[in-house]
């Protein structure tokens, strides 16, 4: 097998059934993704990454700062200085709530999640760390790692692996989403998020393509 990464992104309580931000039927990535750190079932992954979503109370895209309705977008101004349209999401993952936790399966696979917290934890309306700091992270520990294809799975399709998977291939690796390990926000999400990882070379497969792929 050709060192392999396989990256298992946000699967956290919160976004899976019952949970504050949750996808709809998010659960059924459990099996497959179990399955696939299953040695038994003949997965050999160089590393096994797994991120987590984390914010601090009164985050910046959080309906409640703003007194906004969930799932409306706003323009906002950061404590940089920034300002760009935010999709104001309800609370979700905050720190130092159960709800933050990573499924417990795949806990032991987080890589430093306190280095995708937020510096600016303490201001009125926290934002997180620019997003390419944290990509770029990643990027150098794939690569230090000597990792030549990445197989991205996890919450949400159309949001994280998505972005994940397109940074992946930005940064020049091979890169596979396992379509039964994931799961959108809705069909047209799942559907634009195939075509968005298509379109910049990514693959998007089912089980018998995947160990083809990473051979
Ligand atoms: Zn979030």
């Amino acid at each position: 097998m050709t060192r392999t990464a396989l990256i298992v992104v946000d699967v956290q309580y919160d976004f899976l059934p019952h949970g504050s931000l949750a996808i709809p039927d998010g659960d059924r990535i459990l099996s497959p993704i179990n399955k696939l750190l299953d040695v038994e079932e003949g997965w050999d992954w160089t590393i096994v990454v797994a991120s987590q979503d984390y914010h601090p109370p009164g985050h910046i895209s959080f309906a409640s700062t703003h007194d906004a309705q969930p799932f409306t977008s706003r323009i906002v101004t950061d404590v940089h200085g920034r300002t760009y349209e935010q999709m104001m999401w309800p609370d979700h993952c905050i720190a130092c709530h159960k709800c933050l936790e990573a499924y417990s399966a795949f806990e032991g696979y987080l890589l430093a999640p306190e280095s995708t917290t937020s510096s600016d934890a303490t201001h009125d309306r926290p934002v997180d760390p620019p997003v390419s700091s944290r990509e770029t992270e990643l990027a150098r520990y794939l690569s230090l790692n000597r990792i030549q294809k990445v197989v991205v799975v996890g919450l949400a399709l159309d949001y994280c692996v998505q972005s994940t998977a397109l940074s992946s291939l930005e940064a020049g690796f091979p890169t596979a989403v396992f379509l039964p390990g994931t799961a959108g926000t809705s069909v047209e999400g799942e559907t634009t998020a195939i075509s968005a990882v298509k379109e910049k070379g990514g693959v998007v497969v089912i089980e018998k393509e995947l160990r083809k792929w990473i051979q």
